[in-house]
């Protein structure tokens, strides 16, 4: 089984997921847009178990489907590294971006494409979605 780890920027907060992603994808919503303060979010989502370490502030956010997010980001550095749905501690979805490997595996999926700024291309085989298809 491999092992990867995500971390904040400044190390404090730590995610330990096994194996490979069961999805990879970009979400182009303002939420996200806003949450990471680049233009569209990265994310990976992976079964338990997983091992987090450090302390993490957690903030809740409704989704569109009426779906509550609980999203963890260091308090120190205030990067944002994970986020579980709440009630289900079976999955994790985790910012691309934290594991600061170029070759972790690329997008499937593309969501909310409605907002996605028109300078972003993503490679053609990439499944998109208008808005989210769940
Ligand atoms: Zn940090
Ligand atoms: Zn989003």
């Amino acid at each position: 089984m491999s092992f990867r780890t995500a971390s904040c920027s400044c190390g404090q907060l730590r995610i330990e997921v096994e194996g490979e992603p069961r999805g990879v994808g970009v979400c182009h919503c303002l939420a996200c847009q806003q949450r990471t303060g680049s233009v569209f979010a990265t994310l990976a989502r992976f079964p338990a178990p997983f091992k987090i370490s450090g302390t993490a502030t957690e903030y809740v956010r409704v989704g569109d489907q009426g779906a509550r997010f609980i999203f963890r980001f260091c308090p120190v550095c205030g990067t944002t590294v994970f986020h579980t749905e709440e009630g289900n501690d079976e999955s994790v979805s985790v910012a691309v971006g934290a594991f600061a490997d170029p070759s972790f595996p690329p997008p499937r999926v593309s969501v909310y494409d409605s907002r996605r700024h028109p300078w972003v291309t993503l490679p053609s085989d990439v499944k998109t979605f208008g808005e989210d298809p769940a």
